[in-house]
């Protein structure tokens, strides 16, 4: 993908802060989306979002007003002056929407999990000049997000971001979606023009961590913000707990530093490359390090090899990883990165062990 004209629609923006999306999960009511759409117009939100169609995890939940609800989306447009979007799942609500002059559609987790429905929608959207943003799939896979928006890319469409809600995990993490921020950082890699909004609405499940994932997410340089926001919080009628009040919103967006893509002054740039060569040279340490951890489980893979014994001991791993758990905690690294790291570590010596068996 060599362009996408959102990221020039943003720099004519020419906005003072990332760019702020803000709303109700769900358009409950005329008034309500209204009332909520003036209190954001006092604030630093660009686009206003409501969701007209819910896809809700278990039924008996309310499932948005739909089609009825689209005239009080354009009323907002009409009397607030703000950019509106809302999700779409299928041909048909991308069909409304466009019909409804909703300026950018977005597609929702569970609609980005499925080829069949990314390909219906971009069949429907084909060729639009709308701005389409493309969630993360619920599950933490680059591929099907990746997939997703080359989708809509070959139909053609070519104002695209995409927009990191977080992946759902069975196990039970203080997020409701954990962000695995080497995700969206990956789809940066390979699509560097493409726009990444930050949802941490979706990625906490409730409103205390929005401020510190907003952070997290403009220190990593995410273009936007897509926050859920209801002046009666604890009332709506979906996602009580994570939508926070237009006030709240306006004093997280002025709390957020936004960082600088250079250090500007001169001795600060001076004491940053020295800070930078000894990471080089930490860096260059760790590696001749892990080398010379895989010529002593090599030389072990031999000792193994000659006694007849199965390369994995399960015993001595649970006790390398206990250790190393209990000194990651003294030196302040934390469990789920000493797991993973060792984990790698493992993997990488089984390998060579594996090399030495067969050779
Ligand atoms: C939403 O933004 O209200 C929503 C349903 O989000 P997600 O697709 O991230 O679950
Ligand atoms: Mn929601």
């Amino acid at each position: 993908m060599t362009n996408t004209n959102f990221s020039s629609w943003l720099d004519d923006m020419n906005l003072a802060h990332p760019l702020v999306i803000a709303g109700p999960c769900s358009a409950e009511t005329e008034e309500q989306v209204l009332k909520i759409a003036h209190q954001l117009k006092e604030t630093d939100t660009t686009v206003f979002r409501a969701g007209v169609w819910k896809p809700r995890t278990r039924p008996g939940n309310f499932e948005g007003h739909g089609v009825r609800a689209l005239p009080w989306i354009a009323k907002v447009k009409e009397e607030t002056g703000l950019l509106t979007t809302i999700e779409v799942a299928n041909a048909e609500h991308a069909k409304l929407a466009l019909e409804f002059d909703v300026d950018i559609i977005w597609i929702g987790a569970r609609t980005t999990v499925n080829p069949f429905a990314i390909q219906e929608l971009a069949d429907a959207l084909r060729g639009t000049e709308k701005i389409v943003l493309v969630k993360n799939p619920v599950n933490p896979d680059l591929a099907l997000w990746l997939g997703g928006i080359e989708r809509l890319h070959k139909a053609g469409i070519k104002n695209l971001g995409a927009i990191h809600r977080g992946f759902s995990s069975y196990k039970k993490t203080k997020f409701r979606n954990n962000p695995q921020w080497q995700i969206p950082i990956d789809l940066k890699n390979r699509f560097p023009s493409l726009p990444l909004i930050c949802d941490p609405s979706h990625i906490c499940g409730e409103r205390e961590g929005i401020f510190d994932v907003c952070q997290v997410a403009l220190d990593l340089k995410f273009d936007g913000l897509m926050i859920e926001t209801h002046y009666d919080p604890d009332n709506a009628w979906s996602d009580a707990k994570q939508q926070i009040t237009p006030q709240r919103l306006q004093e997280i967006t002025e709390d957020l530093r936004v960082r600088k893509d250079r250090v500007e002054e001169k001795d600060a740039q001076k004491k940053l490359q020295k800070l930078r060569d000894e990471i080089n040279i930490l860096d260059k340490h760790l590696i001749e390090l892990l080398s010379e951890r895989m010529d002593v489980v090599e030389k072990i893979g031999q000792v193994k090899k000659e006694g007849n014994v199965a390369i994995l001991q399960r015993t001595r791993w649970r006790e390398v990883i206990k250790k190393m758990l209990e000194l990651g905690e003294e030196n302040d690294l934390s469990a789920d990165f000493i797991e993973k790291i060792f984990k790698a570590i493992h993997q990488e010596s089984i390998q060579h062990q594996e090399n030495i068996f067969n050779s």
